[in-house]
């Protein structure tokens, strides 16, 4: 209580941020405006990190990102209308991909709802496509509960996204400290195992196997399963194949990785493994032609309905991957087991291989300009840093760079993903980028990216050279954007420079022209005669 008697107050902007820090949340993506202004300013008081963007579909990557890289979802916290549904491309993207994200959005005020309300949507109807879970608060106190809710969901069983709705009425209503009860932060997710039996058919499945592969994928390496793996692979002398995304849970450098026989490799195994990655078009779906129409899979993966996708598995692993992975490791313990390494099987893979890096190398070696991809590619990967953080994009530039640029380290490639989704690439390098300055300073993250790809989320740049996050550049040239394209710029200060770039701009009937004009950042708008109508309902920046 307060000397003054009156209980203390807070406001639902700061129950939100108290919630999510509770619940661990480190990190907000977003841009924000009337009405969530005041939540990121909360937030930040609490030590969370708030970065504004340009895009709410780029914070959404960003924010899933983090989700991937961290086991704990980050936040992309969006105005009402337009601002959220920005941000379901995002969503969709991290549902696609099994990421864990957290949606916030204020939505019009309650009193208004169905009057045509400013930005007025059914947000909460709009989000349920996209989520395992989505809600508005019924009240002020029960958004901790809500918020808890929502971060357990996103990571409990398959991972993916949740949206939580804040109406505009909550975010500075006042209520006592004393009525709002926070929700301890959720425990991490259960571990399950798979069934004895089950693990012991597999290994034996695997012992009798001629041509074996393990396919690595993005699920182990969110289930942080890399040294269980590694294990496995070097204990039994198994060829692997990383997944786009599963690439580094082993190093690339391995010498049993068969990335560069990868069609040879599913073509013909006679057992492949699974580990986290569905059968969908990124493995064929499992189906002859690509594959040999008897080949045994088996499935390790934590979503039920996931196993028999396409193709029946010869055994099921329902369980966490690092779990699974080291039953699986107890048995060859037990047992233990090494796939002959001067088999007919490896002959063959390692002469495709040789063939496919020779290809590959004659490629690069080209000495004709403009350069191809192999050129480029060979030389960016003799001057990367082996530790550093891989995003990825594009066509050619996303498949070809694959195949070159190497990944030694987990989760440290992030590209279009599943969902095949362009424009993800400077929101999920900005994600990358933040968390690997709390982490691991010094840490690089290098973004190898087609133009068109660059071009859907481009002006994230902007965000991408501030610091601190939270602001807009105020001297940024916009004006050399134009230029950048073969347009005119003016970088514009006084009365006469905007009276003279005016008069050029709309003489030339031949160029665009962009003039950037630098405003006194604390002008406002006149007075206006109603004091209540002072505030503009549109988006302002923090
Ligand atoms: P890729 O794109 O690399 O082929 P996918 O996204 O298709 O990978 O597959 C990832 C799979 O991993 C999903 O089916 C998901 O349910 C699963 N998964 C995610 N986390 C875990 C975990 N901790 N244990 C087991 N499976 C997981």
């Amino acid at each position: 209580e307060r000397s003054d008697g009156g209980e203390e107050k807070v406001s639902g902007a700061e129950v939100i941020a108290q919630a999510l820090k509770t619940q661990d949340v480190e990190y907000v993506f977003g841009i924000v405006g009337i009405p969530v202004t005041e939540i990121a300013v909360a937030a930040q008081k609490l030590g969370i990190r708030y970065v504004g963007m340009r895009n709410e579909q780029a914070a959404c990557y960003a924010a899933s990102a983090v989700g991937y890289l961290t086991g704990r979802p980050g936040v992309c916290l969006v105005v009402s209308g337009p601002g959220l549904i920005h941000a379901l491309g995002g969503m969709a993207n991290a549902n696609v991909n099994c990421w864990p994200l957290i949606v916030i959005g204020g939505s019009s005020e309650r009193r208004q709802e169905t009057m045509g309300a400013f930005q007025e949507f059914p947000q909460v109807e709009a989000c349920r496509l996209y989520c395992k879970f989505s809600a508005r608060p019924s009240s002020i106190e029960t958004i901790p509960s809500i918020i808890e809710k929502a971060v357990r969901s996103s990571i409990y069983g398959r991972p993916g996204p949740c949206y939580v709705d804040i109406p505009a009425d909550f975010v500075n209503f006042q209520v006592n400290v004393n009525s709002i009860k926070y929700v301890e932060c959720c425990l991490p997710p259960p571990v399950s195992m798979a069934e004895t039996s089950a693990v012991y058919m597999a290994a034996s499945v695997l012992r009798n196997a001629k041509r074996p592969l393990l396919i690595i994928g993005k699920g182990a390496a969110y289930s942080r399963a890399e040294e269980a793996i590694r294990k496995l692979v070097g204990q039994c002398k198994l060829p692997f194949l990383p997944t786009p995304m599963g690439k580094g849970v082993v190093p690339d450098n391995h010498p049993n990785c068969v990335s560069a026989a990868r069609s040879r490799a599913l073509q013909f195994a006679d057992v492949i493994v699974l580990f986290g990655a569905r059968l969908n078009w990124i493995l064929h779906f499992g189906l002859p032609p690509r594959y040999q129409p008897d080949v045994k899979f088996i499935q390790i993966d934590i979503c039920a309905e996931e196993l028999g996708n396409n193709v029946k598995p010869a055994v099921s692993l329902l369980g966490d991957i690092n779990a699974v992975t080291k039953q699986l490791l107890e048995q060859f313990d037990k047992t233990p087991w090494q796939y002959p390494p001067e088999s007919s099987w490896w002959q063959t893979l390692r002469e495709k291989m040789e063939s496919n890096e020779a290809a590959s190398k004659e490629l690069a070696s080209q000495k004709s300009l403009p350069m191809n991809y192999y050129t480029v590619f060979y030389q960016v990967q003799e001057q990367l840093p082996r530790d550093c953080f891989v995003v990825s994009e594009g066509a050619n530039t996303m498949d070809i760079g694959r195949t070159v640029i190497q990944n030694y380290l987990p989760r440290h490639r992030l590209d279009a993903g599943t969902f095949g989704t362009m424009g993800v690439g400077l929101g999920f390098a900005i994600a990358a980028a933040i968390v690997a300055r709390d982490r691991n300073p010094g840490k690089r993250v290098i973004c190898v990216e087609g133009d068109s790809a660059f071009g859907f989320s481009g002006m994230e740049v902007e965000t991408i050279c501030r610091a601190p996050p939270v602001c807009l550049l105020p001297n940024s040239h916009y004006e050399q954007v134009m230029t950048a394209f073969g347009g005119k710029g003016y970088f514009v200060q006084t009365p006469e420079e905007l009276q003279k770039s005016l008069r050029e701009s709309l003489a030339d009937t031949t160029k665009p022209s962009l003039i950037n004009i630098m405003i006194e950042p604390q002008a406002t708008r006149k007075a206006q005669e109603e004091q209540k109508m002072t505030k503009s309902p549109y988006k302002e920046f923090l």
